[in-house]
């Protein structure tokens, strides 16, 4: 990439550390941003910046937000005996894609992979357990991490914890293909998943 200028060199260098994004992808990109209008380019930048000022994490359940604790935490009229444990806020909007689970959520944003080094207190666990102490609401934890190893590692870790505790603790079973990823199931695999679950 000697021969481009060294802006453009940067904008194909930080395109191409975006996931998914190869060399020859991101020169691609990089030349199609150069042919947006000034005001394009601006609102592609300031997007990105946008997101990035006003997105965290809730402090309750993980998922992403722009307030202190997200929408579905804040909804009264969500079912406080339930919580759906996922990987990734991804995941959540597939969740709620399919209408059906009215219960909240909690995010690990990521999975247990001892192979990784990825311990259970590398991900969003420890919130989990407080939020389990702190509220006897809870009746029923359903895992819905992806059906790969990481993710049945975690279930099970999850389970043997909370057992002792008396929850409920199922797994969504059905439907999604081992190796898949929750994120991109269709919506009746995922419903299916969801009303195939069994407990742990
Ligand atoms: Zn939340």
């Amino acid at each position: 990439m000697r021969q481009y200028p060294r802006s453009l060199n940067r904008l194909i260098n930080e395109l191409g550390k975006l996931p998914g994004i190869g060399g020859k992808t991101a020169q691609r990109l990089a030349f199609h941003v150069l042919s947006l209008s000034d005001r394009e380019a601006e609102a592609l930048a300031s997007a990105i910046m946008e997101a990035k000022q006003t997105l965290h994490y809730c402090s309750v359940c993980g998922n992403l937000t722009d307030r202190e604790v997200c929408g579905i935490c804040s909804d009264e009229t969500r079912d406080r005996s339930a919580i759906c444990v996922v990987e990734t806020p991804q995941d959540v909007m597939a969740m709620e894609r399919i209408r059906e689970f009215r219960g909240t959520y909690h995010v690990l944003h990521g999975a247990i992979s001892p192979a990784e080094g990825v311990g259970p207190s590398d991900i969003n666990l420890k919130s989990l357990i407080e939020r389990l102490q702190s509220s006897d609401e809870v009746k029923e934890v359903i895992i819905a991490t992806n059906p790969n190893i990481e993710g049945e590692a975690t279930a099970m870790y999850i389970a043997r914890l909370l057992k002792p505790a008396g929850i409920k603790v199922t797994r969504i079973a059905h439907g999604i293909p081992v190796g898949g990823d929750l994120e991109y199931a269709d919506e009746v695999t995922l419903l299916k998943a969801m009303e195939g679950r069994r407990e742990l």
